[in-house]
């Protein structure tokens, strides 16, 4: 998306109820509904100095991602697969870590997930699994693969057939798969999610 159609969709979305005052926060800068595109681009900001740290600081890759609700950051991560010996700790999944354990959720509805960079497939299913709203990110994924991030490979590989992807997903079948998925379904007292 280009930056003029970004703001725009700022725009449009950042004041539903029109006339109405909002006010946000990025750290203890006070901003309110007339300056908008401001308020969005300071999260964004927030978000690109988080990878920019987390680059300087050697800890981990060039991503870093904010968690917004109600004009408020309430979650904050940078990629931290090297530091954390964990593949799935990309800056988006951080962020939504720290937002569920800040908020006590394990849902985020009503957040809006600002990233420095397009989410990987895994991280945009993450933001499905955690009911974000809507997210906004700056560099596109083609500036991520020139970087050596290149999981548009992913995104390819998940339209293709089973058979014809290069991890091979292989279905086994055995008698007692079912049975928690049973257990599950009859349980009076889960917890959905
Ligand atoms: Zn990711």
């Amino acid at each position: 998306m280009a930056i003029g159609s970004f703001r725009r969709e700022c725009v449009r979305s950042a004041s539903p109820i029109g006339l109405q005052p909002q006010i946000h926060y990025v750290g203890r800068t006070r901003f309110s509904n007339v300056v908008e595109d401001s308020v969005q681009e300071a999260f964004m900001a927030e978000a690109i100095r988080l990878a920019t740290e987390s680059v300087t600081s050697g800890k981990g890759g060039p991503f870093g991602a904010v968690v917004v609700k109600d004009g408020h950051v309430v979650g904050r991560g940078t990629n931290g697969v090297t530091l954390h010996n964990d593949p799935t700790a990309h800056a988006e999944v951080m962020a939504i870590r720290d937002a569920c354990r800040r908020l006590g959720e394990y849902h985020l509805t009503g957040c809006h997930l600002y990233v420095s960079c397009m989410p990987c497939p895994m991280c945009l299913s993450a933001c499905y699994w955690a009911r974000i709203e809507r997210v906004y990110y700056a560099a596109r994924a083609e500036d991520a693969a020139a970087a050596g991030f290149d999981d548009v490979v992913i995104a390819e590989e998940l339209g293709l057939p089973l058979a014809s992807r290069r991890l091979p997903l292989l279905h086994v079948n055995v008698g007692d798969a079912l049975a928690p998925l049973r257990l599950w379904r009859e349980k009076d007292d889960k917890v959905p999610y």
